[in-house]
């Protein structure tokens, strides 16, 4: 049996490529996204009720990866890239049905015109389809015993920081104070892959809201931002 899914909105995300996107919600706080939602679920009798909660789950849809299908084993960054467990042993963007879970802070709900969500902490690129969105029940949702053998903890962060050039940048910038902190809680989970070796002479660039930033590994631990 198939079923159809419906977007209910596609997500304007400060994450607009996949590129450097922490591998987990609410590692890299400042990330923001809004999410307009689409007729007929823009009403906001839909969101009545929903102002009481800090914190929602997002059902989405991986759609960046969806013609690449999905394998059995899979590599997790986790492992050091090198290492394969079972898809469903994993948060594996390739996965049979390429559905995606995240819970992200909700900011704020905008009912003035149709419905729009304010979002933070999101780990989802720009225009990621939502197909649905519940509300983050603390008592039921989080199990603080929980074991989680080789991922027990949120990956450790490397050092971030700033050329002389990208930190004049950011003082030119009216959104400078922003735009640091968010490149700083993003760079610092370290978004070269797990298997590739350090090149201090290669510059990586990515997008992130928008503005193009270039930044290189002194070394292992270390990574600046080099411009804007
Ligand atoms: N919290 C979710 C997602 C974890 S994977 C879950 O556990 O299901 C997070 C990675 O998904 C990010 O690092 C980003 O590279 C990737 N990603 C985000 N949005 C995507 C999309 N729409 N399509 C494909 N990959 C996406």
């Amino acid at each position: 049996m198939k079923w159809e899914l419906e977007p209910l909105g596609y997500l304007a995300s400060c994450y607009q490529e996949k590129f450097a996107i922490p591998r987990q919600p609410g590692l890299a706080p400042s990330a923001r996204a809004s999410l307009k939602l689409l007729a007929p679920y823009n009403q906001a009798a839909m969101v009545d009720g929903l102002e009481a909660f800090s914190h929602l789950w997002l059902t989405f849809l991986f759609h960046q990866n969806l013609e690449q299908g999905w394998k059995p084993k899979v590599r997790p960054p986790r492992l050091g890239g090198n290492k394969k467990i079972g898809v469903f042993a994993s948060r594996s963007t390739f996965r049979p049905n390429g559905l995606g879970l995240s819970v992200v802070r909700l900011e704020s709900i905008d009912t003035r015109q149709g419905v729009t969500l304010e979002l933070s902490g999101i780990d989802l690129v720009e225009g990621t389809p939502v197909v649905d969105i519940k509300p983050y029940l603390p008592w039921v949702d989080a199990v603080p015993a929980a074991r989680a053998d080789w991922a027990p903890a949120a990956p450790e962060d490397v050092e971030v920081s700033f050329s002389n050039q990208a930190e004049e940048k950011l003082r030119e910038d009216s959104q400078g104070d922003y735009l640091r902190q968010l490149i700083r809680e993003v760079l610092q989970q370290n978004p070269r892959p797990a298997y590739q070796k350090i090149d201090p002479e290669r510059d990586y660039g990515v997008r992130l809201a928008g503005h193009n930033v270039k930044f290189r590994y002194l070394n292992e631990q270390h990574l600046q931002v080099i411009a804007l």
